[in-house]
Order: structure tokens, then sequence, then C-alpha cells
């Protein structure tokens, strides 16, 4: 250990002090070279003839190449889907229905170690983060949802609940596996059959969770998986024999989306961006709240539509939360995705640390005040320093617009009232963190806080039983728990 200067114990990397790596090893991750579409309980080649690499952003390594799905493929995948729902899904018994999805949960528990060790490879997360929590919580989805799939009467009662028919599903690459359970396990409860597309730089998970699918003997054709672009997703929002569009991703496509399926039929649900506010009063417990700051905002890269990238604390306190958030960011091991030390991993692409270093920038030209962390940065890869902003001002464009990585804005404030409005004051409302030692300080701010989750002296914490979703620019809609069925289902 040596000592910083502010007297502070610090790690320091480049001294025999430094924790020695701890790779968690490849060799059960079993990648094949390339990726066919998931179609109708079988991989097929896609029509387009086309496929694209995907890589891993430590190492700008290809991994594999998956399949470019285009408006044929998309049609193709449809098509089974429908067929899957008149045929078999739709009129099977819901306690039978709950067997398979209790059984993809099983099988996903059974190989966790190889889901992880693939999720960070392909999209640079920190393997701690998706063995403990990407993981187990997307088996957890299943689970949940299974025990749900023959008891929607009670969910609903005297409501006659009925499936939608066939849904399609977009999900991004933050959290691939976890985004996918999101959808096809209450999609499957509820008697529906699915069409989902994961992100481009991220399609290694989804296609294993379709090798899962094919293992538990699901009916063809309940859950098809297809990979591509942009352009694919756009195929399916635009499919006349869909029923309901799920879809989790930027603001931007969520308003594309939303003009697209005006005037159908279609049922749709929007998970958007987010500019979470957390908010630490001087009656905090601070140490406990410059742990829950950092896990915030620089748990998996800050690629996290609720992370908290917009910190609020109490003029009082300001001096001693920043001297500590600070000491905390420099303890930050930046690095290896696989390596368990590992807090933070690799940015998912170079686009999205383009982005990044775009933001800096303008942070820089605002005026504020930056500061990164000194760790070392590997030579090759995606990585960005963990950063913090002072001296912000509310109109600042870092303060306004989601930059999704790890890069966290500080102001003050003096009274409850002053943080709510400065908390509530973005085109977002997603998420939101209150730090306090005071119930009703967390009472009073919870409902006033338009976000859709608000956590109170803890953060990022997810569970498959509360629901999930956002107001304003952050979507409508909500996945997860009770309402999470709601989505996906007529209830009249
Ligand atoms: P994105 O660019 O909107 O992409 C999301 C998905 O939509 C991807 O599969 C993407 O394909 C696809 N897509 C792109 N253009 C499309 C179009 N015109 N029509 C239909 N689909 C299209 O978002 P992202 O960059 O992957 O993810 C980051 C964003 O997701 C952030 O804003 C974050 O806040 C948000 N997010 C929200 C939640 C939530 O629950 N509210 C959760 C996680 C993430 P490609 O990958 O090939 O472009
Ligand atoms: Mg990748």
């Amino acid at each position: 250990m040596a000592k910083a200067k502010n007297n502070t114990l610090k790690l320091n990397f480049d001294t025999k002090w430094g924790y020695s790596p701890a790779p968690e090893s490849k060799s059960i991750a079993k990648i094949e070279a390339k990726y066919d579409l998931f179609i109708n309980g079988k991989f097929e080649k896609p029509l387009s003839k086309k496929y694209f690499d995907t890589i891993n952003p430590a190492t700008e390594e290809k991994l594999s190449e998956v399949a470019d799905a285009n408006a044929a493929d998309v049609d193709k995948a449809v098509k089974a889907a429908r067929i899957a729902y008149n045929n078999v899904w739709g009129k099977m018994p819901a306690k039978e229905r709950a067997k398979y999805i209790y059984r993809i949960a099983r099988m996903i528990q059974e190989r966790a170690r190889e889901f992880a060790v693939i999720e960070s490879l392909d999209g640079g997360k920190p393997i701690r983060e998706s063995r403990d929590i990407d993981v187990p919580v997307a088996a957890n989805h299943f689970f949940y949802y299974a025990g749900w799939a023959d008891k929607l009467q009670y969910a609903f009662p005297n409501r006659n609940p009925k499936p939608l028919g066939v849904a399609g599903q977009i999900i991004p690459w933050n959290f691939p596996l976890l985004m996918a359970a999101w959808k096809i396990a209450p999609a499957l409860a509820t008697g529906n059959t699915v069409v989902l597309k994961p992100a481009e730089t991220t399609p290694l998970t989804a296609l294993k969770l379709a090798e899962i699918i094919q293992e538990s003997e699901l009916p063809a054709g309940v859950v098809n998986i297809i990979t591509g672009a942009g352009a694919t997703g756009a195929a399916i929002v635009n499919h006349s024999d869909i029923n309901k569009i799920a879809f989790t991703g930027s603001t931007d496509v969520g308003k594309i989306i939303q003009r697209a399926v005006a005037g159908t039929n279609k049922k749709i649900t929007l998970e958007l961006g987010g500019k979470a506010a957390n908010i630490i009063f001087d009656d905090a417990p601070i140490d406990q709240a410059v742990e829950g700051i950092i896990n915030g905002i620089y748990f998996n890269q800050g690629h996290v539509c609720c992370a908290g990238s917009r910190l609020f604390v109490q003029e009082s306190v300001f001096d001693e939360v920043i001297r500590k958030l600070k000491d905390r960011l420099e303890t930050l091991i930046v690095g290896d995705p696989l390596d368990k030390n590992t807090d933070i991993g690799a940015i998912n692409s170079k686009q999205q640390m383009e982005t990044i270093h775009k933001y800096l920038k303008i942070g820089e030209k605002e005026g504020a005040e930056m500061y990164q962390s000194n760790c070392p940065l590997p030579k090759k890869g995606y990585f960005i320093r963990p950063t913090l902003f002072t001296n912000v001002a509310q109109s600042s464009r870092i303060v306004q617009e989601e930059i999704f990585g790890p890069v966290l804005t500080v102001q003050t404030f003096r009274t409850d009232d002053e943080v709510i409005e400065k908390a509530n004051n973005t085109p977002f409302g997603l998420s939101a963190g209150v730090w306090t030692d005071k119930g009703s300080k967390i009472f009073n701010l919870t409902t006033k806080m338009r976000a859709g989750v608000v956590w109170a002296n803890t953060y990022n914490k997810f569970d498959p039983t509360s629901p999930f979703g956002g107001y304003k620019e952050s979507g409508f809609g909500r996945e997860g728990g009770l309402h999470g069925l709601s989505a996906y289902l007529n209830v009249h």
C-alpha cells in the first residue's frame, strides 16, 4: 500500500502490493466460428446470405460471426411464431407451459459459468458482474414467471386474461442475457410466442440461450432468435403480423418505433434511456453512500439505463463526499473483464467509447472540472477511466444528456424542495436514489420524484418481483413483477 497525498490508504498497482491477476478460464466457453438464425426450433442459414463479426471489446479480437437477418428472414421467423402460437403454445394448458419455462431456468443455472464468461467476452463487462448479477437474475426471471403461468386468473381476477399472439422483442447491448430473460419469460408465461433480436455487438448469449431452448424441447417456433443490426429491428417493428413490440434501447430509436406503430393494432412497451439522480443528505451514512454512488455509476462501465449518473450532495457534506469519492475512484481496477479483481471492464464498442470521449470534451468546454483516476489502462481494447465532473450547471449538456459511460456529474443542494426540483429537471425519469437516515425524507422524496424506480440507501438492485420502467422520455410500460404480465395480455 502507498500513502496518497491526503493521507488515506491507496492501492498502487505499479508496486508489488497490487492484486495479482485472477482471470477466469475461457475454456468453458464454447463459441462456434459461425452462428445461423434460430427459427422454428432449428439453426437456419439466413436468406440474406450475410454474416457480421462480433468482437471482444477488451481485445478487439473477433469472437465469431453471426447471421444478418433481412426482412425475409424476419418474415420467416414471424410465420414460425404465428404457427406455433395457433397450433401449440396458445392451446397448451398453462401448467404445461410453466414446466418448459422452469426447465429453461434450470438449464441457465446449470450452464451459469459458461454464460458468464461469454457475456464478459462479448460485451466487456467484468466477470464478477456477469457471474453474480446478469446470469443469476436472468435465471430468476424464468423461475419467477414460470410460477405465474398457471395463476393468471388469480393475478387478474374476473378479467379473463388472454395472450396477445406474436411478440417482437428488441434488446440492447448492456445486459444481453438479462434483457432477453426480461422479455422472453413473461411472454411465454402469458402464452405468447416470440421473435427476439439481440443487439449487434452482443449476440452470443442470446444464441447460447437459443441452444438451451432447443435442448429444453420447447415446441418449435415458440421462441425464435434472429441476429442483425438496426434494419433487422426495423423489419420486426414493421411486420404486419406482430401483435406486440417490446423494446429496450435508446430514446431516439424508441421514438422511431413509436411513430412506426402509430395507427396499427400493435401493443407496445418502451424501456428507454435515463439520467438518474442519486441524492446524499448530510445525515446519510457517508461511507455507505459513497460506496452506493460508486456502484450506481461505475457498475458495468456506466452502461446502465438506470445508472446514478447525476449526484446531488447536500452542501454541508460536499467536501467530505468528494474527497471520499476521489479516494475510492483511485482504488477501482479498470481492465481485463475476465479478471475477478476487475471493477470496470471494457466499453462495449468503439462507437460507444467515442461517444463518451465526445461528452468528456463537452464537459470541459462547458467549464466543468474533470477528475479521472490514475489507474493504468490496458494497451488494447476500449477502456475509459472512471470520471467525475464538479462545477457543473443544471443546464450543462453533461447533466442533461445520457452519456452511458463511467461519468458522474456532481451538484450541490441545500433543501429538499431544491433537490427534488433539480432531480426532476431532465427529459428522463427512469430511476433515482436517496441516501438519508430519516424515513420521513425518504417518503417525501420518493413520492415527488418522477422516476419509475427509487432506491433508498441502496442502488442498482434488481429483482424479478418488482416492476421496472420509466416516466417521460424513459418510456412507458413496466417489466418485472405482476405488472410485467399485463404487458403481454389482453385483460378485459
Ligand atoms: P439502441 O441503439 O436504441 O438499440 C437497441 C436495439 O434496437 C438494438 O438491438 C438495435 O440494433 C435496435 N435498433 C436500432 N435501430 C433500430 C430501428 N430503427 N428499429 C428497430 N430496432 C432498432 O440502444 P443501445 O445503444 O443498444 O442501448 C443503449 C440504450 O438502451 C441506452 O439509451 C439505455 O438507457 C437504454 N436502455 C434502457 C433500459 C431500460 O430498461 N429502460 C435498459 C437497458 C438499456 P443494433 O444493436 O444493431 O443497433
Ligand atoms: Mg461483441
